[in-house]
């Protein structure tokens, strides 16, 4: 199982290992972390900066062995007169090939020399002084630094100690010492006002100074600004984040070997907003505590007692971070039902988010094409963390798997996670179904855009429920009390006209073969026959009824949903189901009906099995507890399509 999610990587045996783990801390400012800058502290940075250093030594000497170039290229850089290399004597190539271990090779070469520069600055002053001595005890002893100084490893040490320095002095005295400086100096300056000492006139002087308090202003706004990030070195990244007390951490970290790296940064989380921890950060100590060598598990109980500021020691990733860019948010409507907690593959299970068929999302990260970051609709505003759902290629793959398995299994095959086809629509899908329902017949999520219908042109309303549900009822009431506003779509029949029949009014009457050839072009929504004559109602009749200004209420059956979606016709679905066994036997008998209880099952059953199999094509349902209630709720959500914009698909709108 080497995966497809990347992190799972069985090969090396650690597929545990390779897991990711959410990370995060209650958010509670008690504990916070004193500077970090101890003795202790910078021995540990040194030790870690060493190690690095002797990994990516012995990294750049395997490339060493694999590029046969690189002599060339150091030749060819020695030659060129802009580099300045004139001498590629065993001097240059040291420099080259040692300083590596800098993280930015520009910068570390510039810091190296730096400290080279200072370096060859007191050989040349130890040389002279050793010119100068007479007695041969002090000429041995200036030798013997002069010998310390021109070793390697003396070198390399007294670089890492200018650039931890140049941090140190950059950070410390910017960092006020107490909060109350204008008070203390004034009670100071009280008591120096009666001295006549030379130094208190001189402290006099110097506490009446306005760049003292323009200092501690400044002083201030750094330290603010601290619980940033520090770059010790080019090599350690010192990260302090601040975070809020509902608001999570949001990053997972996954093992590398030894190493404890940050694998994925969530959106809406404290990591993601203060943008200071990247994905392949590695993280050396959390708040003073060693993480080298921890399992994720370990890192997420750790943090998990961990409460307010936290201090990260981290080796910044040596991966190019692209620049950052807007994310477009993608809505989808969901085409499955997800469980995280029943996913052997999400690679954190913590951070992953459940959803049903039909559910909105708001997919605002698809950096990894596996696992998207989302929201659920509505959800945005209470959950500060977006959560993880499988990537739209990520799940055709496995729902492909799941179909050839089940496919094989006659009790499965009616499982409706994939939408089966019978021969005339598969022919037609080429060419008229819309694209995203057409994709290898695996419907996973499907791209939403918000659309508000225009005064002048109303959506076709579809009710849709099992015989007896209440549907057809419920299209003939709003039909009867509002027939200016409501209107159905006149079908059209092969049947003879009767008497009082006129073309286009009760049907449109059209010859067999007429009715076929517009059959076969597809231009019929739904159709059937009754006693050897053909009826249907065709899109085209629909679109004279929104032309004609009017609400088009169509009585839909299952297999008119797709074609109808396809129809560019915009129709808004509403399913009627049935209540309960006993209800459906109340409500029919008040209309005389005496179904049997087999019956009323029945239509139960087909409710159940319309809702698993369709349920996604539904905009919304209305449970027909009641004849009136159903009605009044009917009425509302005819005439919230006035108010409020509603999500279809993005395909209707291109
Ligand atoms: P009639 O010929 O008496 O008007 O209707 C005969 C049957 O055709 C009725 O059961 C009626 O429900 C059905 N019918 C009428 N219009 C349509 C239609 O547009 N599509 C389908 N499938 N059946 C229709």
């Amino acid at each position: 199982m080497s995966h497809m999610n990347g992190y799972v990587q069985e090969a090396s045996g650690q597929a545990k290992s390779h897991r990711e783990r959410a990370v995060d801390c209650p958010g509670d400012e008690s504990s916070l972390v004193k500077s970090p800058h101890s003795s202790a502290h910078m021995e540990r940075i040194q030790h870690y900066q060493e190690e690095l250093k002797k990994r990516r030594e012995e990294d750049s000497r395997g490339k060493h062995d694999i590029d046969p170039n690189a002599s060339l290229r150091l030749k060819k850089l020695s030659q060129n007169p802009k580099v300045g290399i004139d001498n590629p004597t065993f001097e240059g190539k040291e420099k080259v090939t040692k300083d590596t271990f800098l993280q930015d090779p520009v910068a570390g070469e510039l810091r190296g020399e730096e400290g080279r520069t200072e370096l060859a600055e007191l050989l040349q002053a130890l040389k002279w002084a050793h010119h100068c001595l007479t007695d041969a005890q002090s000429q041995q002893d200036v030798e013997l630094i002069m010998q310390l100084l021109a070793k390697e490893d003396f070198k390399n040490a007294y670089t890492i100690y200018i650039a931890v320095s140049q941090q140190m002095t950059r950070v410390i005295p910017t960092s006020p010492l107490t909060a109350q400086a204008e008070d203390l100096c004034q009670e100071v300056q009280k008591i120096l006002q009666s001295s006549q000492h030379k130094e208190g006139l001189e402290l006099n002087a110097l506490l009446t100074n306005p760049h003292l308090q323009a200092h501690d202003s400044v002083a201030g706004q750094e330290m603010a600004e601290e619980s940033l990030t520090q770059y010790i070195g080019e090599t350690v990244k010192l990260v302090r984040l601040e975070k809020a007390r509902d608001t999570p951490l949001g990053a997972t970290v996954r093992n590398d070997m030894d190493s404890v790296l940050v694998s994925r940064v969530v959106k809406g989380g404290a990591a993601e907003k203060s943008g200071l921890l990247t994905e392949g950060d590695e993280i050396l100590e959390i708040n003073g505590t060693s993480i080298r060598g921890k399992h994720v598990n370990e890192v997420h109980d750790l943090l998990q007692q961990m409460q307010g500021t936290l201090t990260f020691l981290l080796i910044p990733s040596s991966q190019i971070k692209p620049a950052p860019h807007r994310q477009t948010v993608m809505h989808v409507r969901a085409y499955f039902d997800y469980d995280p907690s029943d996913d052997p593959f999400v690679p954190c299970r913590e951070l992953g988010l459940s959803f049903q068929k039909g559910d909105i999302l708001h997919v605002i990260s698809q950096d990894d094409p596996n696992w998207w970051q989302a929201y659920r609709d509505g959800d945005e505003d209470n959950q500060p963390l977006a959560g993880l759902i499988p990537g739209k290629s990520f799940q055709q793959q496995r729902e492909t798997l799941k179909k050839t398995i089940t496919d094989r299994s006659p009790e499965h095959q009616g499982r409706l996670w994939y939408a089966k086809k019978n021969k005339r629509q598969k022919k037609k899908s080429t060419t008229t179904l819309s694209r995203n329902i057409d994709y290898d017949d695996i419907l996973t999520y499907e791209e939403m855009s918000l659309y508000h219908q225009p005064a002048n042109r109303k959506r076709p309303i579809g009710l849709i429920g099992p015989t007896n549900s209440g549907h057809d009822e419920l299209r003939r009431r709003l039909l009867s009390i509002e027939p200016e506003k409501f209107a159905v779509a006149v079908p059209h029949t092969t049947r003879n006209s009767r008497i009082h029949e006129r073309n286009g009014r009760e049907y449109h009457f059209v010859s067999r073969p007429g009715f076929e050839t517009d059959l076969a072009a597809g231009k019929f929504i739904e159709s059937g026959e009754y006693e050897k004559n053909l009826y249907g109602t065709s899109t085209d009749s629909v679109r004279h009824v929104i032309n004609s200004g009017r609400i088009c209420m169509l009585c839909l059956h299952t297999r008119s949903l797709q074609v109808l979606r396809s129809s560019n016709l915009k129709p808004y679905v509403i399913f009627i189901a049935p209540p309960s066994q006993e209800r459906l036997r109340s409500l029919l008998a008040s209309d005389g009906k005496t179904p049997k209880p087999e019956e009323l099952k029945e239509v139960i059953e087909k409710a159940r099995e319309m809702e698993q199999n369709f349920g996604h094509f539904f905009d919304a349902t209305i449970v027909n507890m009641d004849p009136d209630q159903a009605f009044h709720e009917l009425r509302r959500l005819i005439d919230k399509l006035d108010t409020e914009p509603q999500w279809v698909p993005t395909s209707w709108l291109c």
